[in-house]
C-alpha cells in the first residue's frame, strides 16, 4: 500500500533511544543488554533520564559515561533544575563538557510536593547551560499541553522561550493520537519555532501502567487503544508485545509519511520493540 511504498523510499531516518538508570542488578543487566543490542543501529544519541534524588543522579552520570566511553555512542544526560542550585548545575555541566558530552536534555523536573512556584524553569536552565559551554540542547515539548500550563498558547510560548534561549531540538511527551503531534508541529511553526520537534515514541507494553501515567501527564488515551488492550491483562507478554509493535509501527509510518526524519524512543530499557520499529523504518546495523 502507499504507506509501505513511502517507507521503502526512506533513506535518511535518524533515531535516538532513551533509557533510565537501573535500580538493581537485574535491571542493570537488562539495561546493558538493550544498549548493546540497539547501539549497532547508530542512533544519533542515547539519552539517560535524571531522577529526583541524589542517589539516582550519580547513576545517571555513570550510565552516561559508560555509553559514551565504552559503547561509543554519543550519550546525552537529562538534567533537571527544579531542586538544584545554579552553582551545582554549572558544576555538573562543566564535568559533562570535560567528559566529552556535547548534548543535554534540559528540563525543569516535576515540582516537589509543597512547592508551587519554582526558582528556575527549563528555559532558565537552557540559558545557564549555554553560558557554561556551547552544548546542543534538547528540551521537552507537550503536544497535548503540559498539565500545569493554563492553555495551549501559553505552553507553546514557553517552548519558544526555550528555543530562543538556545535549545536546538525539542522531544515530545509521548502521544497516541498522531494528529495531536502534527497539529502541534504546525502550531509551533506558525509561532516561529524553527527547531526540530522530535516525536517521542512509547511502545506500550503494559496498558495498566500506561493509563496511570497518562493520567498525570495529560496524555489522552484514545478509546481505540483501550479497546485493543481490553481483555489482555492476563495474557502473555509476547501477545502484548505484538500488539504494542503493531500500534507503534502504524504511528511511525504515518509520521514518516508526514516528513518526520528523527524518532526518539522511550525504550523503558528494553530493546526488542524499538529495534523492530527502527528496522521497519529502514535503520540497519552498520558494519
Ligand atoms: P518547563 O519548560 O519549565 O515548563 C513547566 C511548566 O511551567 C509548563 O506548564 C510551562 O508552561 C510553565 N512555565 C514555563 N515558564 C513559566 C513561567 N515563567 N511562569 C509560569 N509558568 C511557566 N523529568 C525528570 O525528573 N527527569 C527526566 O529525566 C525527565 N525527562 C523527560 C524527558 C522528556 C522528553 C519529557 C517530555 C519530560 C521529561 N521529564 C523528566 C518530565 C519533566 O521534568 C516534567 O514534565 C516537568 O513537569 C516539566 O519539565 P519542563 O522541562 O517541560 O518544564
Amino acid at each position: 500500500d502507499s504507506l509501505n511504498q513511502s517507507l521503502s523510499e526512506l533513506r535518511d531516518i535518524e533515531v535516538s533511544f532513551e533509557f533510565f538508570p537501573p535500580s538493581n542488578e537485574k535491571m542493570e543487566n537488562m539495561l546493558w543488554k538493550s544498549v548493546e543490542r540497539l547501539a549497532p543501529l547508530q542512533p544519533n544519541y542515547m539519552s539517560v533520564t535524571y531522577g529526583a534524588n541524589s542517589g539516582e543522579r550519580d547513576k545517571t552520570h555513570n550510565v552516561v559515561k559508560r555509553i559514551q566511553n565504552d559503547i561509543g555512542i554519543p550519550a546525552v544526560p537529562h538534567l533537571t533544575c527544579v531542586d538544584a542550585q545554579p552553582d551545582e548545575l554549572r558544576q555538573i555541566a562543566k564535568e559533562y563538557w570535560a567528559n566529552g558530552i556535547r548534548r543535554i536534555v534540559a528540563l525543569r523536573g516535576d515540582l516537589p510536593p509543597g512547592m508551587d512556584k519554582p526558582d528556575m524553569y527549563a528555559s532558565d536552565l537552557v540559558t545557564l547551560l549555554k553560558d557554561v559551554a556551547d552544548f546542543d540542547i534538547s528540551v521537552a515539548a507537550y503536544p497535548e499541553k503540559h498539565p500545569e500550563a493554563p492553555n495551549d498558547q501559553f505552553d507553546l510560548l514557553n517552548l519558544k522561550r526555550k528555543a530562543e534561549a538556545g535549545a536546538n531540538e525539542a522531544i515530545t511527551q509521548f502521544f497516541f493520537d498522531t494528529t495531536h503531534y502534527l497539529r502541534f508541529r504546525d502550531r509551533a511553526a506558525a509561532a516561529g519555532i524553527d527547531i526540530d520537534i522530535v516525536p517521542g515514541i512509547l511502545p506500550v507494553t503494559n496498558y495498566q501502567t500506561l493509563v496511570k501515567f497518562a493520567g498525570f501527564t495529560n496524555v489522552h488515551v484514545p478509546n481505540w487503544l483501550h479497546k485493543m488492550y481490553d481483555g489482555l491483562d492476563d495474557s502473555d507478554q509476547t501477545t502484548r508485545n505484538l500488539l504494542a509493535a503493531n500500534i507503534a509501527m502504524d504511528q511511525v509510518k504515518v509520521l514518516a509519511r508526514e516528513g518526520v526524519k528523527h524518532f526518539h524512543f522511550y525504550t523503558l530499557n528494553r530493546s526488542e520493540l524499538s529495534y523492530a520499529i527502527c528496522h521497519m523504518l529502514g535503520a540497519r546495523p552498520s558494519n
